[in-house]
């Protein structure tokens, strides 16, 4: 399906994407309704893949016109510049969306497509009485994004559930990982670059159910308690440096609370920045190079971005 401003002097690659079954494209479209921050300039093609083959269809098309593109999940750990992004942005959907579940006397696994939300398959798996992705409750992330990441809280992450990861590579061959050939640390899954997660098998453990529901509510109960709720954010914008936590330096900074423009740093947990209504990108970032400044002024620590910065932060 297209939805598009015009029909008139279409290029040649709007012309060849209309080919394609599968694909739903959209031009100019804002991406700050994509991201749990709200914010963010247009992308000159947004376009949703439903099943495999629309996006090894796309990405052999995008390699033929020389066009860059990236990945959107849920949007929940991306900052998108004002400008937005030049080129496609692309986000799997349709096919993406399913959920496959095999068991044993012992052993479950679940094939997951990239597009799933975390939160839906942490639910399912507590209801039917399986262990192991609790800690992922409240990770408001799709299945590839999360994967992408290694996303995790309180003393797991991704990597100990993966089995499998499958995908597509930047010119759209089939890709499939075993756990043994990745390579995951602190939020980094190591993918070959360009690689698209469209499905994720984990294997998890049996339980009783009633152990897994209970284990959620303390988790849920765990993040109201020290998270912000109610703006707008990305959730932790720094990685926790060795040994200590990103929101423990930037307060002890004096910078809980700092406001530039409508962007502030939470005064609840000075690791996440929140949108308090029409902040710009440009501003978001202004505060995380403010942190970073402070915190290695202060105390010698260079604090990383954990939050992917996507699109054009150049006039270029
Ligand atoms: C309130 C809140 C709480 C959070 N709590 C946690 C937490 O406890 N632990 C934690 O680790 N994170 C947390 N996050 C951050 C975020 O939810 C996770 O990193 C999540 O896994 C990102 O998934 P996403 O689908 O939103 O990815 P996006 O934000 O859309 O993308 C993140 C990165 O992944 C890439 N990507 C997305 N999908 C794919 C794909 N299919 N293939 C290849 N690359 C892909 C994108 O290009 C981008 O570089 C939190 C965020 C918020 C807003």
């Amino acid at each position: 399906m297209f939805a598009m401003a015009s029909e008139t002097n279409e290029s040649p690659l709007v012309q060849e994407l209309k080919q394609i079954a599968g694909l739903r494209v959209k031009i100019d479209e804002p991406l700050a309704r994509y991201t749990s921050m709200k914010i963010g300039g247009p992308a000159d093609y947004f376009i949703e893949a439903q099943s495999d083959a629309a996006l090894a269809s796309l990405l052999r098309l995008l390699d033929r016109h020389a066009m860059t593109f990236c990945l959107l999940g849920n949007g929940s750990n991306v900052l998108i510049s004002d400008r937005g992004v030049r080129g496609v942005v692309i986000r799997l959907a349709g096919e993406f969306k399913k959920i496959q579940w095999a068991e044993d006397s012992e052993r479950v696994h679940v094939t997951v497509g990239a597009a799933y939300a975390v939160t839906q398959l942490v639910r399912e798996a507590a209801r039917k009485g399986f262990a192991g992705l609790e800690f992922a409750e409240g990770i408001p992330g799709s299945v590839g994004g999360a994967l992408f990441m290694n996303a995790g809280a309180y003393g797991s992450e991704f990597e100990k559930v993966v089995d499998q990861v499958q995908g597509a590579a930047s010119q759209g061959q089939p890709i499939c990982l075993s756990r043994g050939e990745m390579t995951f640390s602190y939020r980094d899954s190591h993918l070959p670059p360009g690689t698209i997660v469209t499905r994720v098998r984990m294997e998890l453990y049996k339980a009783e159910s009633v152990e897994v529901g209970s284990k959620l509510q303390e988790l849920v109960s765990r993040r109201k308690s020290s998270q912000p709720s109610g703006y707008p954010n990305s959730g932790s914008m720094f990685r926790n440096p060795p040994g200590d936590f990103a929101g423990r330096l930037i307060e002890a900074a004096g910078l809980k609370g700092k406001r530039i423009g409508q962007s502030q740093i939470s005064e609840r947990h000075a690791n996440f920045i929140v949108n308090l209504g029409g902040a710009k990108a440009a501003d978001v970032l202004l505060l995380t190079e403010l942190a970073q400044a402070e915190v290695r002024s202060r105390f010698g620590v260079e604090l990383v971005l954990e939050v992917k910065l996507l699109g054009q932060w150049t006039a270029q």
